[in-house]
């Protein structure tokens, strides 16, 4: 229905076309397809569907006519190069019914490249002046495909853009986004992740229930990362609903969440895209500790979890069987006892000692966290072996040194109180 009023339509839904065969063909993976899904979503526009597309004239112009039906805007990449096989311009003149034309401006300006570098003008590049009546050229400085944005009489719109990356990133950022946001915001949203871990992905969904799972809004998801499992929620405002009174987006996650972190609220150890470094830092930085740390069998995945932390004072890598013929003390004993010692030597606030060894297929991991409040041992299973357990292994590590950390008492240990601290609570083992 065509729009009669001059304000321009909201844009709030997207559907994304990657077009070309080599991607059909799994010669080429589509990353603009993600890249261009992650800046609509951040800004609030909904990503209805990404599609792939062969150079298929037809399926092509079926596809933007199917998705112009669902989306206020229709973003395309690839099909724009001057060769046969590229019909993204043909198939967005067949959906609006338009006929392409060469544009005295772009024309002059394709041949002055060629020109530039003493080469002949091929007629077959005309084709990358072409525009239709409804499109506005949109420039492109590191090629010869010109985008096209084009404006429907009911408000929806089309963007295309080249396929290359190179090409298509900052025609994206420089003259396309400009111009959505100029727009208007998409849809109001509010998204928040929790980040669970000491539980599978699976019963995450299991406590969260169906109906939280499958509520259009707000929408919440689970996602299972290699540092965590996260549930993400994305709420949208809510018009009158029932008896209900509207609420805001934020309203409407806060209802949400409150439920998540009813059911799976212990195993949350950070928000947002902190990682297990920042939240680690973080927490040290309030109690102003530094910590020292020994792996043993991790092969290195701790200290690479860590990086170079400002917080990390010393970090060792050891090989399995630097403690194999310790004598009869049980290994939780051996490894309290390093842990102190990185502690002691290294003269930070918290020594850790974690030592993952094969278990079958799975990865046994001895952790031990040496602060002024204590000092604890505990044993856990990773999955899996190999570097597959020991990276996991040393999340584990994390995982047990974050809650050593967040233990109410190692409050009343900061420095300052630090003599006063280890005079009195005694160091239990
Ligand atoms: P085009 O000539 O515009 O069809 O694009 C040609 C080249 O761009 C392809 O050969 C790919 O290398 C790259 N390309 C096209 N589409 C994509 C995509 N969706 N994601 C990543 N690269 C792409
Ligand atoms: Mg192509």
């Amino acid at each position: 229905m065509p729009r009669r009023d001059s304000s321009p339509r909201p844009i709030g839904a997207a559907e994304l076309l990657s077009i070309g065969s080599e991607l059909t063909t799994g010669e080429t993976r589509d990353t603009n397809g993600g890249e261009l899904a992650r800046a609509l979503s951040g800004r609030g526009i909904a990503v209805l569907r990404i599609q792939a597309l062969p150079d298929d004239l037809e399926v092509v112009t079926k596809a933007f006519g199917a998705a112009l039906e669902q989306a206020d805007i229709v973003v395309s990449t690839g099909g724009l190069g001057p060769t046969p096989d590229d019909l993204t311009r043909e198939a967005i003149a067949a959906v609006t019914g338009e006929t392409p034309a060469v544009d005295a401006g772009l024309e002059a300006w394709l041949r002055s490249l060629w020109d530039r570098r003493g080469m002949p003008f091929a007629e077959i590049n005309l084709k990358q002046a072409w525009l239709i009546r409804s499109a506005t050229a949109i420039p492109n400085h590191n090629g010869t495909a010109t985008g096209w944005w084009v404006e429907r009489p009911d408000g929806r719109t089309i963007v295309a853009l080249p396929g290359p990356p190179r090409e298509m990133r900052p025609m994206w950022a420089d003259w396309v986004l400009p111009r959505l946001d100029a727009r208007g915001p998409g849809r109001e949203q509010e998204v928040r992740t929790l980040r669970l871990t000491g539980i599978g992905e699976s019963q995450v969904a299991e406590r969260l229930g169906e109906s939280l799972l499958r509520a259009p809004n707000p929408v919440v998801a689970t996602y299972a990362r290699s540092d965590a499992v996260d549930v993400r929620i994305a709420a949208r405002p809510e018009g009158r609903n029932g008896s209900g009174p509207p609420r805001s987006a934020a309203e409407v996650a806060d209802a949400a969440e409150a439920n998540v972190v009813a059911a799976v609220g212990e195993y949350v150890w950070a928000r947002g895209e902190t990682t297990w470094r920042a939240a680690l830092g973080q927490r040290l930085d309030e109690l102003g500790w530094r910590a020292a740390v020994v792996e043993i069998g991790l092969g290195g995945e701790l200290t690479a979890l860590f990086g170079d932390a400002a917080w990390l004072e010393r970090s060792e890598s050891r090989r399995e069987g630097d403690m194999a013929d310790a004598g009869p003390a049980s290994p939780s004993t051996l490894l309290e006892e390093t842990a102190e010692r990185a502690r002691r030597d290294a003269r930070t606030e918290v020594g850790m000692a974690v030592r993952a060894t094969e278990r079958g297929s799975d990865m046994a991991v001895t952790v031990a966290v040496a602060t002024p409040v204590r000092t604890h041992a505990e044993r856990r299973l990773a999955f899996l072996g190999g570097s597959q357990g020991r990276s996991r292994a040393a999340l584990t590590a994390a995982a047990v040194l974050l809650a050593e950390l967040r233990r109410p008492d190692a409050e009343t240990a900061r420095p300052g109180r630090r003599s006063e601290a280890t005079d009195q609570v005694e160091v239990r083992r």
